[in-house]
């Protein structure tokens, strides 16, 4: 079925989601609910895959691979390329069903989620036609040419969170695929929707059957069978450390490749000459937008201790600017994703009074009508709490963030680093050897100065310390999905 004739974008579906394996849309044999976050009701039952599912995908992948990793690259391209032209053709209809899993207003899924992913899968698509390998002449002790030759390594088994569902999804599928390895994704079992969606594109698109394959359930159900599964020699992952570190782990245990990115506790630097009528709207942004849940969010926020005043009242008032409700409306921000993630961010804003802190402003948020039963919480932002408190610590992955005050260089540049984190950072000030000296200093994988969440795909993205290993982008994607191989010619 075409994707503009699925029947889901008019009316909640009364049969539950299918897996897609093999290029048929299967039932699991159990299922589960899938909750709108915004309501707090279940609108939609997705698979509840167990092994027997995961073993079924993996086999069709492993079929399709021969096929599919001898196929050109120009062919893979296009399919890819189509893929982009099918999603952007029907993005403001997935976008409002990626609201409704997730619980973000639906204006910010149609201009950052699916655009992103759009982009993403264009991106890739084109990349791979580009890619250069090295060569070597050798004279001695015998002469001959060497070359290299990247090749797809099999069976990829990709795992994703729920913050930005189809977005991150595409950052794995798009270069698994366009290297010439087939796929078994398992999305998150709180966002499945837009990955169902997207598998009838995929179809849509004319993928050889078995080439994408998508099982839906649990981490513990689906998830850890697809990572540990013998026929899966690779694994990319984005979610947790907690999960990531198990991941991690289990592939060790096989001497699988692994790909693992995973939470923050994003430090963001605001040096004195800094122009705050620019940069505060934008760290409003970088702290609060997607309602916190993006990876990348600024939670530290340090600020020189000659612009502090100023600086708390223009945060505090741009953070209240920020509206919150059904995200269906005009509001900036909607719903947390689940009610148990609603939990954790609002027993860190109860922590946080504990701990002696100040609340400017924020915590829940009573939304009348259709999200009276949804999970809602205001732009917090907290002053007063000691760097060793949890939650300066702690990733919250929630709209709350922790407002601090320095003397010097050296020691903001030491106190953003002293958390187990180190995915990013912003840096804001006038000074151009101020950015470049502390961006050096910052043990993260990504510096943004005097910008935001600003992604060149060219460029390595990733984790340091407890927040990932590997790179994603154009050369880094490329080099983990592909196996590199010497060939070496006597002359
Ligand atoms: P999570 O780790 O709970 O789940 C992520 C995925 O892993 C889900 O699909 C889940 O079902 C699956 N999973 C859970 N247990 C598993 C297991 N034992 N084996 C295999 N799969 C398993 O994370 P989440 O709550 O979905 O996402 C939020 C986290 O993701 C935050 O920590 C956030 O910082 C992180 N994140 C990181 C990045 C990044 O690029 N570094 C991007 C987005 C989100």
């Amino acid at each position: 079925m075409r994707v503009s004739d699925l029947k889901i974008f008019d009316e909640d579906p009364k049969e539950p989601l299918k897996n897609f394996i093999d290029g048929e849309f299967v039932s699991a044999r159990e299922t589960m609910d899938s909750i709108d976050p915004s309501t707090g009701k279940v609108w939609v039952k997705i698979p509840r895959s167990k092994d027997e599912d995961v073993n079924l995908a993996v086999k069709a992948a492993k079929a399709a691979f021969p096929s599919w990793s001898s196929s050109t690259v120009q062919y893979r391209s296009s399919l890819l390329m189509k893929v982009a032209e099918i999603v952007e053709k029907n993005l403001e209809k997935i976008a409002i069903l990626e609201s409704r899993d997730q619980g973000k207003p639906i204006n910010l899924a149609k201009r950052i989620d699916l655009p992103r992913c759009v982009h993403n899968f264009r991106f890739f698509a084109t990349a791979i036609l580009h890619h250069t390998a090295p060569s070597s002449h050798q004279d001695v002790p015998i002469r001959a040419l060497n070359y290299v030759k990247h090749d797809p390594i099999g069976v990829a088994g990709l795992i994703s969170p729920w913050n930005l569902p189809l977005y991150l999804l595409s950052f794995k599928l798009a270069p698994a695929l366009a290297t010439g390895n087939t796929v078994v994704f398992k999305p998150s079992e709180l966002t499945s929707v837009t990955a169902w969606v997207l598998m009838h594109a995929f179809d849509e698109a004319g993928f050889p059957p078995g080439v994408v394959n998508m099982v839906i359930g649990t981490g513990a159900e689906a998830g850890e069978p697809l990572v540990i599964h013998p026929d899966v020699p690779l694994v990319s992952f984005t979610g947790s450390t907690i999960v990531g570190k198990r991941i991690g782990a289990l592939c060790a245990a096989q001497n699988k490749k692994v790909s693992l990115e995973m939470g923050g506790k994003n430090a963001c630097i605001v040096y004195p000459s800094t122009d705050l009528e620019k940069a505060v709207p934008m760290i409003t942004t970088s702290s609060f937008i997607n309602q916190g849940e993006i990876c990348l969010c600024s939670s530290r926020v340090y600020v020189h201790e000659t612009i502090f005043d100023n600086f708390l009242e223009k945060y505090v008032a741009n953070a209240k600017k920020f509206t919150v409700g059904d995200p269906r409306g005009d509001f900036t921000l909607g719903a947390i994703n689940s009610e148990l993630h609603y939990n954790k961010v609002m027993s860190y804003i109860d922590l946080a009074v504990k701990e002696g802190g100040t609340i400017h402003c924020g915590g829940k948020v009573n939304v009348d009508g259709d999200c009276h039963d949804g999970y809602f919480i205001a732009p917090t932002i907290i002053t007063g709490l000691d760097e060793k408190s949890k939650c300066v610590q702690d990733e919250i992955f929630g709209p709350v963030v922790c407002v601090m005050s320095f003397k010097t260089k050296e020691e903001v540049i030491d106190r953003a680093n002293a958390t187990p984190y180190g995915l990013s950072a912003c840096v804001f000030s006038a000074l151009s050897d101020e950015l470049h000296n502390t961006a050096s200093q910052l043990r993260v994988g990504t510096v943004w100065c005097n910008t935001w969440l600003t992604r060149d795909l060219n460029m390595p993205f990733g984790g340091t310390k407890q927040s990932g290993m590997g790179r994603e982008g154009a050369t880094d994607s490329f080099h983990f999905f592909t196996e590199q191989k010497t060939i070496c010619i006597a002359l």
